[in-house]
């Protein structure tokens, strides 16, 4: 799991601020698995998002 869901399922990060550092972790990353999984997340709805976090949380 990346830092940034780490973050929102600790509740230190709130969806909004997740979509806004989603824009800045796409143009700064440099791992292909890591850009792919930001960019699924950037096109999915809010309530999607968080489906998709709280089932990666399940899989660890
Ligand atoms: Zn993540």
């Amino acid at each position: 799991m990346c830092i940034m869901c780490m973050e929102i399922l600790k509740g230190r990060m709130n969806i909004k601020e997740a979509r806004h550092a989603l824009k800045e972790l796409v143009a700064t990353t440099d791992k292909k698995e890591e850009l792919e999984h930001y960019l699924e997340l950037s096109k999915i709805s809010d309530e999607d998002f968080i489906e998709e976090i709280e089932k990666l949380n399940s899989e660890e």
